[in-house]
This record gives structure tokens, C-alpha cells and sequence, in this order.
């Protein structure tokens, strides 16, 4: 199968809704990563996307549509502290989880009996579903462990030959998943750090945000898997006053062991690292969000073996980079 990366006109956005509805799975864009779509009513093609991914088949999909009421046939019950996170925040880059009704099928959900439900803002993405008319079922769009896709051509990367076609809409502006909250219950639960943070998750709730503990039962499927690696080995960086010469120190005992490797860092510090390989990620924190899987996957066609990323406060959408780094560098903090 030859995969074809479209424009986003009407009539391209019209033949990838064809194609959702005709059982196929595609690649489109949303302002957080690229997601796989298929038809959330379509167990054939919800089986593809795992196929394709090489997803485990416990790690559920979100569900994404494009307006609040389609979320009423998807759930038994739109709870209070839903109806003020969708007043706040959709669309936009946040997924509740709820209970999930008859209508969505056991694969879509991975046998959970609550379904993450999504509406992107992405204008390209609105348009999308819109012709789609049905929910679209989706992870993201890379194979499975590899980071999340940020553009059309790393869908490609992934993916050639696998699906028809990915619909193109630039570079995603978060750049990091959606932030994951459950409010199934009477206490809202960050299931995954996201674009949106905790604190204003609470705001809107007016409650505290308990986090998900990561007991044996897995809450979010997900999060328990490898996940975000480029080819290069990551190593994550503690956020503190030294933290620059610890990240020199630690390159140039790369460098000596034969390594060749880059640093992630922000604007600021870029001069600190001399003649050292850095990429900058940008003057602020959602730079370095919007930043940060582009990067990895730069660092791979770049052919440097090795990335240290600097560490981030973790507050506001540093806490979400932390999320991300902790597993792609598989925990090697320094
Ligand atoms: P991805 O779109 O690739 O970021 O994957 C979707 C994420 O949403 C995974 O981490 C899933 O575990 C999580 N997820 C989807 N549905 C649910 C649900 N019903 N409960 C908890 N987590 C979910
Ligand atoms: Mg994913």
C-alpha cells in the first residue's frame, strides 16, 4: 500500500472521511500529536490500529468528536465535574474519561468499562470529524514506543505502507499528548499530564486534582509502557541551580567514551554549552513541550547517539515534559 500524505482541502478532508467510514484507518492531525483514526463503531478497523501500531491490546483508544453533545451517546452519564471541564477546556487538548456506554465497543476501551472521550481544536482536525460523522477512535500515530508524531512526514516515518493516507496540518502546537482526567467519580484523577495542567484542572473544577496512583491496576494502560524512545540513548537531567555544568560534565564523559551527543536545552543556557551540540528548545516551557518530540526524532536523522535533555520546573506544563522525559531516557536521570 503506497501511503499518501494529503493537503487539508475539502476534498482531501472528504476522501479521508470516505475512508474512515469505508473501514480504512488514517492519519490526521490534532494540536497535540498526530493520531491513527478509524470508526469507533468498526471493530475491524479498530483491530488494524493495533495491528499497525504493534499496540498492546490492553492500552485503550481515546474516542475524539467534534462537539460536546456527540460525547452524550458515548458515556452513561456527562457527571458535573465533566460538564465544567468541557465548558473550560474543549475543545482543546484534554481527554475525560467516563463511564462508557453500550454503543462503544469493548476493543475501542480495552475491555474497561470507561471510555476517554476528546475534542480536538485543531481547525483542521474539527473539519475532519465533522465529515467523518461518526467518533473517531485513535492513539497516536507512530509504532508503538517511538515518540509521538508532531508532523506529517514523521507519520510517515512510521507508518509507510501500513495506511492510505495522512492528512496533513503542520506542525501540532502542543506537541505533547492530551492531559487525562477522569471524572468518572465525585473526585476528579489526573490519569496523564498533558498540555493542560493540574492546577488549572482544579480551577475549573474547584476541588483539589488527586494524582493516579500507579498501583497494580493500571488506571491509564498506558502510561506503563516504554514509550517515547528515539534510537539515542535519552538521559533527563534533574531541574536545579548547577544543573548546566552537571549537563557539560555529562557530555564530555560521552564524548570521551565515544559518543556523539546533542543536548536539549532552552534559549537561555544555549550559550553556557560553548561548542557542545545543542538544539534550542525555545525561550519558555511550552516551546520546549511543543519542542521536545520533534527533537528526539531530529536527534535520530541528525545522527547523534546520545541526547541529554535539560531538566523544567515542574509546574504548569513542566510536569508533563517530565512525565515524557522520565520514560524516554527509561529513567536514567542525572
Ligand atoms: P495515545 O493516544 O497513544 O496517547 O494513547 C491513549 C492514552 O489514553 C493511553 O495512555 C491510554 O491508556 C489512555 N486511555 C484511553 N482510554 C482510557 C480509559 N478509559 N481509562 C484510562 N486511560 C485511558
Ligand atoms: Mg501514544
Amino acid at each position: 500500500m503506497k501511503t499518501v500524505i494529503l493537503k487539508p482541502s475539502d476534498e482531501n478532508i472528504a476522501l479521508c472521511a470516505e475512508a474512515i467510514n469505508g473501514g480504512k484507518t488514517v492519519a490526521f492531525p490534532t494540536e497535540t500529536v498526530y493520531g491513527l483514526g478509524a470508526s469507533a463503531y468498526d471493530t475491524k478497523a479498530i483491530s488494524e490500529i493495533f495491528r499497525v501500531k504493534g499496540r498492546p491490546n490492553d492500552n485503550p483508544l481515546i474516542v475524539h468528536v467534534a462537539s460536546a453533545d456527540a460525547i452524550n451517546g458515548l458515556v452513561r452519564e456527562v457527571t458535573p465535574l465533566a460538564e465544567k471541564l468541557i465548558a473550560r477546556f474543549m475543545p482543546g487538548p484534554v481527554t475525560l474519561v467516563l463511564k462508557k456506554s453500550k454503543s462503544v465497543p469493548d476493543q475501542v476501551t480495552a475491555g474497561l468499562d470507561t471510555v476517554g472521550v476528546r475534542m480536538p481544536s485543531h481547525p483542521v482536525c474539527v473539519k475532519f470529524l465533522r465529515a467523518c460523522n461518526v467518533p473517531v477512535a485513535a492513539p497516536s500515530a507512530n509504532t508503538s514506543t517511538r515518540p509521538s508524531p508532531t508532523c506529517a512526514k514523521h507519520v510517515l516515518g512510521d507508518l509507510a505502507g501500513r495506511i492510505p493516507y495522512i492528512l496533513n496540518g503542520g506542525h501540532c502546537e502542543v506537541g505533547l499528548e492530551s492531559t487525562i482526567v477522569d471524572v468518572s467519580g465525585a473526585v476528579p484523577k489526573l490519569l496523564r499530564a498533558g498540555g493542560i495542567s493540574r492546577d488549572e484542572i482544579a480551577e475549573a473544577c474547584g476541588c483539589e486534582v488527586e494524582i493516579a496512583a500507579s498501583g497494580k491496576v493500571a488506571l491509564c494502560p498506558g502510561m506503563k509502557y516504554k514509550h517515547y524512545s528515539p534510537k539515542a540513548e535519552v538521559y533527563f537531567s534533574a531541574y536545579y541551580s548547577g544543573m548546566a555544568a552537571g549537563i557539560a560534565m555529562q557530555y564530555d564523559a560521552l564524548t570521551s567514551a565515544g559518543k556523539n551527543p546533542v543536548i536539549l536545552c532552552t534559549e537561555k543556557n544555549a550559550g553556557y554549552y560553548g561548542t557542545r551540540n545543542v538544539y534550542d528548545m525555545g525561550a519558555d516551557y511550552r516551546d520546549y513541550a511543543h519542542n521536545l518530540f520533534y527533537m528526539l526524532r531530529k536527534a535520530d536523522a541528525d545522527n547523534f547517539d546520545s541526547v541529554i535533555a535539560e531538566g523544567v520546573p515542574s509546574d504548569g506544563i513542566g510536569a508533563a515534559i517530565i512525565n515524557r522525559l522520565v520514560k524516554s531516557s527509561g529513567g536514567k536521570i542525572i
